[in-house]
């Protein structure tokens, strides 16, 4: 098995399309799928010395496996990370990261605008081991300074957020961890690796759920976390091994074929996003739109700074409330409600009552999530027919009389 690009300085577009591959003996050109639990020794002395370390040989699916090697391998050349693990979905990388480094007594410091279910993780689960965690509004540097001014073992942070897109200043808050001591994990899905590398930033491990542009076409979960091949062999590696979140072979092999065309799939997305943020900020229904690649974004000199684009969601404020957005969305024929994102597929969800209904009406107030938000992911399909789409839905959010739902 050989792997020409392992040492090449070759660009993300060539990455991601023969990155990490190696090929068996038969030559495939397409990566080979492994889809087998586990694997043969030639002796007994070789599987112990492979359980004794002194020997290279894969063990068990659960704990490493050709095909999943490929994209661990891919994904980190990608990123410009030294190691890249697996897990079956984006939360299981998220709670492998988090879980393998954290100990009773430990203190999280996370901005407040996370994903639900790494709100939880952090505001439920780590508390009932004993890991303190304090959260933060993470475009507000007086605050995390304030948080960091105490030892702290790890920070949290997604940039940018969801659903309402803030940019938080990767740079200054890993300054401020690092200076606290703590470990700096960043939740990278809205950028995706293309558009913003957090260990380029400061960042010391990314995750993502690969469920979102990295399959990109709505078929399987996956997730991964990269980090230093010394964090991930000492820290990561024995936590996943052991307590098995692993991702399948198969799941493995599709993520390695929507890696050949996520940077196609993520421009044509970005550049549909970039038109339609454009024209939805004209229509009078809407109240206030945020995307970050626009120049009457709120961090906007932040975004240009540390991303290579504004991406794929868009979201936005109808004046007319939760009556108005949800009009919009009923009206819709082409768009789905659907509260994935990252899809070739466009997505609407109102967060309010989908993604982030359980956090509790004041902590979405707290994050600016009124009832007239809605999340847009956009997709592949002619722009034309999304905006006309979009139209027939303004047209219907419009007509709305104040509290018909
Ligand atoms: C979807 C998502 C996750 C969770 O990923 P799953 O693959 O659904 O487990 C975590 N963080 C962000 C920002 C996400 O969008």
């Amino acid at each position: 098995m050989s792997d020409p690009l392992e040492s090449e300085p070759y660009r993300p577009a060539t990455l991601l399309v023969h990155g990490g591959t190696r090929r068996s003996p038969f030559g495939e050109t397409s990566e080979a799928l492994f889809l087998t639990s586990g694997f043969v020794y030639d002796s007994a002395e070789q599987a112990e010395a492979t359980f004794a370390g002194q020997a290279v040989h894969y063990q068990y699916s659960r704990f490493g496996n050709p095909t999943i090697a490929m994209l661990e391998e891919r994904l980190a050349l990608l990123e410009g990370a030294e190691a890249c693990r697996m897990t079956a979905t984006g939360m299981a990388a998220v709670h492998a990261a988090l879980l393998s480094h954290l100990r009773a007594g430990d203190r999280v410091v996370a901005s407040r605008a996370l994903f639900g279910s790494c709100h939880w993780i952090v505001t439920t689960l780590l508390p009932r081991y004993g890991i303190e965690s304090v959260l933060v509004d993470g475009t507000d540097l007086a605050q995390w300074r304030a948080a960091l001014a105490r030892p702290t073992q790890l920070v949290l942070l997604e940039s940018p957020s969801n659903p309402m897109l803030e940019v938080l200043d990767l740079p200054a808050i890993a300054a401020l961890a690092h200076a606290a001591g703590a470990l700096v994990v960043v939740d990278n899905v809205f950028a995706t690796p293309l558009l913003q590398q957090p260990l380029r930033l400061g960042a010391d491990v990314v995750v993502y759920s690969c469920t979102k542009h990295i399959d990109g076409q709505g078929r399987v979960l996956g997730g991964a976390v990269l980090g230093s091949k010394a964090w991930v062999d000492a820290t990561l590696q024995p936590f996943v091994r052991n307590t098995g979140p692993s991702l399948s072979a198969f799941n493995a092999w599709l993520l390695l074929k929507g890696l050949e065309t996520l940077a196609l799939r993520v421009a044509a997305a970005q550049q549909n996003a970039a038109k339609l943020a454009d024209w939805l900020a004209e229509q009078p229904a809407i109240a206030r739109l945020w995307y970050p690649g626009r120049a009457d974004h709120p961090q906007a000199a932040l975004a240009a700074a540390q991303m290579a684009g504004g991406g794929t969601v868009v979201s936005f404020e109808l004046a007319g409330g939760k009556p108005a957005a949800f009009a919009l969305m009923n009206a819709l024929r082409l768009i789905l409600v659907s509260n994935n994102l990252g899809d070739a597929k466009s997505m609407v969800t109102h967060p309010a009552t989908t993604t982030h209904q359980r956090i509790g009406a004041e902590e979405r107030a707290r994050l600016g999530i009124t009832d007239g938000v809605v999340r847009l992911s956009v997709g592949l399909e002619d722009v034309a027919d999304l905006r006309a789409d979009l139209q027939r839905g303004l047209l219907m959010a419009g007509q709305v009389p104040a509290g018909a739902l």
